[in-house]
């Protein structure tokens, strides 16, 4: 039986798990399908505090489990495949391994959207991306496409104007969701072409193994047209990592958990940190301040069981 298990070892699930090691907890990571979380997918962060120069962000994720491993914690590698927080001592499946925990800090993160298209999945990582900072690189001199019109969107074509020759935004409707500094600086900088009220039909060419163009349509007047390009961005969104807990704990319309006073989920004993359950700050120095508190919320409701 364990004290607390947390699923997810992104800056949410470590942060939590530094805390509940040093509160003698022993607690029990569950590394997860994106193990280490977005930041192991960038590279030069530098908005975490104590970082004059910026780091490296899977090496912050490399120290951070580091130090979670220096206090006690232990970590599992694989995936939640069921969870029943029906009754509590909490249970868990990982592969063959069953496990029971008193309390458990949930961070399973937020997973990049795609489009659903057979090519999109075929050529993914091979001139298909979910991350500029990861992969823009890779397009220096060349053209490029960016799907999407929110602030994911525009940041990843800004970002690869460093690289590319041009970036195509494609964008459904005619009008960008986009904070505004953003479109200001989408419209200030020569390189982003926008092609408006247009979907991704289709990503060729998997035949070739690499991008070569996009198929387009219009979504008013229902008309295709091939736009050349080298690599393609996908930047609409991100999924809650959260189906397993559907039916069992309160989540908004799209699937991000609901807390309350701190890392409360709907069942008690049950906690959220990280991305999970934030649709609007998504930093890293957030979702560790959100796994701090949800270790400390895991420990106070263990004391107050057992006094
Ligand atoms: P978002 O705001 O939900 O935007 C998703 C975009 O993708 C929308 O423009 C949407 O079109 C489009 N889209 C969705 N599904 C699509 C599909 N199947 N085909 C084509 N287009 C599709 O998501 P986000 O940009 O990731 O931002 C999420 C949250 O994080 C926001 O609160 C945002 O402010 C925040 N964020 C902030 C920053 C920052 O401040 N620097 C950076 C990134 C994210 P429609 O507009 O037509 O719906």
């Amino acid at each position: 039986m364990r004290n607390v298990v947390i699923i997810g070892s992104g800056c949410a699930g470590l942060t939590a798990a530094i805390y509940a090691a040093r509160a003698n907890l022993q607690p029990l990571v569950i590394r997860g399908v994106e193990a280490g979380g977005q930041l192991t997918l960038t590279t030069l962060v530098e908005n975490y505090p104590g970082f004059p120069k910026g780091v490296q962000g899977p090496e912050l994720i490399e120290m951070m489990q580091k130090q979670a491993t220096e206090f006690g914690a232990e970590f599992l590698e694989g995936n939640v495949s069921r969870a029943d927080l029906s009754h509590r001592p909490f249970v868990l499946e990982v592969g063959e391994t069953r496990l029971e925990t008193k309390t458990l800090i949930i961070a399973s993160g937020a997973s990049a959207r795609l489009l659903g298209l057979e090519s999109e999945r075929k050529l993914l990582g091979h001139g298909v991306s979910t991350c500029a900072t990861c992969d823009g690189y890779f397009f220096r001199g060349k053209e490029v496409a960016v799907v999407g019109g929110g602030d994911t969107a525009a940041e990843e074509a800004l970002f690869l104007t460093r690289y590319a020759t041009k970036v195509n935004l494609i964008h459904r409707r005619d009008q960008l969701r986009a904070s505004k500094i953003l479109q200001d600086r989408l419209t200030r900088n020569e390189k982003i072409k926008p092609i408006w009220n247009s979907v991704v039909a289709d990503v060729l060419d998997p035949a070739k193994g690499e991008v070569t163009g996009i198929k387009l349509k219009n979504t008013k007047t229902g008309e295709e047209s091939l736009q050349a390009c080298d690599g393609v961005f996908i930047g609409i969104g991100h999924t809650p990592n959260t189906s397993l807990f559907r039916g069992q704990l309160e989540m908004d319309e799209v699937g991000y958990l609901k807390t309350h006073d701190g890392a409360k989920t709907s069942v008690p004993g049950v906690f959220a940190a990280g991305d999970v359950q934030d649709k609007v700050y998504r930093q890293a120095i957030t979702a560790a301040g959100s796994g701090c508190m949800a270790a400390i919320d895991a420990e106070r409701f263990l004391e107050a069981e057992h006094g």
